[in-house]
């Protein structure tokens, strides 16, 4: 990686586009600092840039910078933030940064920011150049020397190098959550799912009393061409834009009863289920025929709904889940305790257990409280005949906790993250196993 740290006999201003060079940006940054602030700055690079001087000429690459320098320091002058900046920092790279902002706002302006650098060129001769700017977001932490950050959004856009699809990347690796690259995703996810870029991932589950494989929660994932693995959050968020959650939900199911029907018995399955499937009209009908296809026993089936999935209309889903209960499914509340818990839940839908958020799991062995909690929940769900599932698990001291406080099986990093198909079946092969709850 190189440190982009610039020497100090730098000008302060680029002598080619007229803007702040990297020192006076970075002491600029420097200056805006203050506890609990929010800074915000992208690098903005042109894509092979090298080679563009190389076949056009280095007067038409200085013309392209200094077109796009302006677009750049016009588009920041009109932005809302109190304090911004635009600086050159390499041969076709800019550093932008704005404070205060948003992480929503920061994306919005760097879609913007990339629309403009990516836009038609005039050259001198008449012609029209295109450039294909690439961009790293990144926050700037408290405390944070700017321009440590400065080599977290080099070093990101390093790595972006394989990933000529995406315009916008946060140096962490996140996907932007709106902007270009996720309306680009909503029209690429109807073919994603066509062409088989959708896979599973099971992340196993234990017993608490003896540690035994009880079974694997279905995780999906995009292995997108360009983006790499995409996780499930971004995945469904997007499907839910594009109308394909059914789609999409209906494939996941696929992909893992398949499998899970050649796991060793009694090892069960569960699957997601979104508001969107439980609200379609033929969920039940496709999820038998899935079940049946596959040939599993629908009682090593786990369907895991969330209380967003319910709240539309509590009857309704209670009805669904009623039918789904009679096929020989089990039912299990996700999320418990992560939001608002509506106990009447538990009262009238045809659950068999409770999956505790890890946010439940977090300070068990520490704080008191939480432990009182988990201990006044246990409690209810054995009232109600409930098994409770602990998910999140990452430390053994939680595990001892969970167990000793009678939850009836785990799931964690620190038994294992979610496995590719092969790699559950071998843990599967060689593991004592027990039945679900
Ligand atoms: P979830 O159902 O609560 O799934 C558990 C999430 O916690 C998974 O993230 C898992 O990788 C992560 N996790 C597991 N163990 C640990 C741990 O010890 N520590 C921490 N920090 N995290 C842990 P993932 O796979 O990114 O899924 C996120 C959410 O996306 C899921 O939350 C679920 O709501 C949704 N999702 C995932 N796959 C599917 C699917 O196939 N269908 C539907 N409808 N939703 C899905
Ligand atoms: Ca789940
Ligand atoms: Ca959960």
């Amino acid at each position: 990686m190189t440190m982009p740290s610039p020497p100090p006999s730098l000008p302060e201003r680029d002598l080619l586009t007229g803007l702040r060079g990297p020192d006076s940006a970075l002491r600029r940054i420097a200056q805006w600092q203050a506890p609990g602030g929010s800074i915000h700055a992208l690098l903005l690079r042109i894509n092979r840039f090298a080679s563009f001087n190389m076949a056009f000429g280095t007067a038409a690459g200085d013309h392209a910078l200094v077109e796009v320098a302006t677009r750049l320091s016009r588009l920041m002058a009109g932005a809302p933030m109190c304090d911004r900046l635009v600086a050159r920092v390499g041969g076709g790279t800019f550093l932008v940064a704005a404070q205060p902002c948003g992480r929503e706002e920061w994306e919005r302006l760097a879609d913007e920011l990339a629309r403009q650098a990516g836009g038609p060129i005039a050259d001198c001769n008449g012609g029209v150049l295109y450039l294909r700017p690439g961009i790293v977001l990144g926050r700037l932490e408290d405390g944070e020397p700017p321009v440590r950050l400065l080599g977290r959004l080099t070093h990101a856009l390093e790595h972006a190098d394989g990933r000529p699809g995406c315009p916008l990347l946060w140096a962490d690796g996140a996907l932007p959550a709106g902007g270009h690259s996720r309306r680009e995703l909503e029209a690429d996810l109807p073919g994603a799912i066509e062409r088989g870029e959708i896979a599973v991932l099971f992340q196993p589950q234990f017993s608490a009393a003896d540690g035994r494989l009880t079974g694997a929660e279905a995780l999906a994932r995009w292995r997108h061409p360009q983006l790499g693995l995409i996780g499930a959050e971004t995945l469904f968020a997007v499907a839910g834009q594009s109308g394909y959650e059914t789609a999409l939900s209906r494939r996941i199911a696929r992909l893992a009863l398949e499998p899970a029907a050649g796991w060793p018995q009694p090892l069960g399955l569960s699957l997601n289920v979104t508001a969107a499937d439980l609200a379609a009209a033929d969920f039940l009908a496709d999820l038998r025929a899935a079940i049946g296809g596959a040939g599993l026993a629908p009682e090593r089936l786990t369907l895991e709904i969330t209380e967003q999935s319910l709240v539309l209309d509590l009857d309704r889903s209670a009805r669904q889940l009623g039918r789904l209960a009679e096929l020989g499914v089990r039912l299990a509340l996700d999320d418990f305790g992560a939001g608002f818990c509506n106990f009447r839940y538990l009262k009238v839908l045809p659950l068999h257990g409770l999956k505790l958020d890890r946010s439940m799991v977090e300070g068990i062995a520490e704080d008191p409280r939480d432990l009182a909690v988990l201990r006044g929940i246990v409690a209810m769900a054995t009232a109600l005949d409930l098994s409770v599932t602990a998910e999140g698990v990452e430390t053994e001291a939680q595990r001892t906790a969970i167990a000793r406080e009678g939850c009836a099986t785990w799931q964690g990093f620190l038994g294992a993250p979610p496995l590719e198909g092969e790699a559950f079946a071998r843990l599967a092969a060689r593991s004592r196993v027990a039945p679900v709850g």
